[in-house]
């Protein structure tokens, strides 16, 4: 059944996903701020709208792929925004990462005008988004879950309904703090092996097929010994996730040593001039902490 869908963000993500969508035969109404953004995707066949309200006018599902919480914030709310536009019983699909605390919020005053939100953040990076084979993390009710579910499958293969609003955030912040703490480990073993004189590909080598083995040893681990950090995923991202988590947890009373750890050496990489770098770059700081060359 083709549905009125709209999409506001087409950056690295969103264009992909709102071509996924458009190419399961629905009609996509776009938004970004710049008219480059929409122009490929007016010309795949879907409609470029000068606002988020006018997205929100045509759709009955409005999905969003910004970049952090103030910017979803200003999509829906502020001037020319999506509660300006949208149809009673419309419902916001937030698909940005951003703060658990104020998806609550926004949940809470979008119900407030008749209207349902899900939040649905993704992993799964660009390549995830362009073979429509992300991991979508959905928190919300379990009714408008299902109505929103099988454009879901246009972008995504393992849909999971964490929870209620924020849930999904939640999930997010859960894999951001795995991601990094194990990119953190990958990075002191590797720089281990190397100080000590041992080949450090192949202590990858051997560590892939025991407990030590993980997609991040695999695929941040070539990276690290490549020295090739091309992203990926950027550490200026992958910061503001970290910033997401430690907020979060400083709002809950929570220690996460091993995340702030982390978290302190994508600032470091982030004042070093390496914010565009893929984050698995935490192996530079290791390195030059201890003299590492090579
Ligand atoms: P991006 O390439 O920077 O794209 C952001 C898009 O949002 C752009 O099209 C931008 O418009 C639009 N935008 C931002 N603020 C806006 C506003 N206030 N009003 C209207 N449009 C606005 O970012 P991305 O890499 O696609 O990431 C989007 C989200 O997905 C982030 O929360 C990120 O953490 C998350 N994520 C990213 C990846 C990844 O691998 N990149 C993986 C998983 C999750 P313009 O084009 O006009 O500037």
């Amino acid at each position: 059944m083709t549905t009125q869908v709209g999409f506001i963000g087409l950056g690295i993500m969103g264009h992909p996903m709102a071509l996924n969508l458009h190419k399961a035969g629905h009609q996509v109404f776009v938004h970004a701020r710049r008219p480059a953004s929409m122009a490929p995707l007016a010309q795949a066949g879907c409609i470029a709208c000068d606002t988020a309200a006018a997205v929100a006018a045509s759709a009955d599902v409005i999905f969003i792929m910004v970049a952090d919480t103030p910017d979803v914030e200003q999509v829906i709310f502020q001037e020319n925004g999506v509660i300006h536009g949208a149809k009673p019983g419309a419902v916001v699909v937030d698909m940005s990462t951003i703060s658990p605390t104020a998806t609550r919020r926004f949940a809470k005053d979008l119900q407030a005008r008749g209207l349902e939100m899900l939040d649905a953040p993704v992993s799964g990076g660009d390549v995830g988004a362009i073979n429509g084979t992300l991991s979508i993390m959905v928190g919300g009710k379990p009714a408008v879950f299902e109505r929103v579910k099988p454009l879901f499958e246009a972008m995504g293969k393992n849909i999971v309904l964490v929870g209620d609003n924020g849930a999904g955030q939640v999930a997010k912040a859960c894999n951001q703090i795995v991601v990094a703490v194990t990119i953190e480990a990958v990075a002191e073993a590797l720089t281990f092996a190397r100080k000590s004189g041992v080949d450090p590909a192949k202590v990858r080598d051997a560590l892939l097929g025991g407990f030590a083995g993980s997609r991040i040893l695999e695929v941040h681990g070539k990276r690290m010994l490549d020295n090739n950090y091309q992203p990926g995923f950027k550490t200026k991202l992958h910061q503001k996730d970290m910033n997401i988590v430690m907020q979060t947890a400083k709002e809950m009373g929570l220690a996460l040593p091993a995340a702030a750890l982390v978290m302190q050496h994508m600032n470091a990489l982030m004042g070093t001039g390496d914010a565009e770098l893929d984050s698995a770059a935490v192996m530079k700081i290791i390195e030059r902490m201890s003299g590492v060359e090579r």
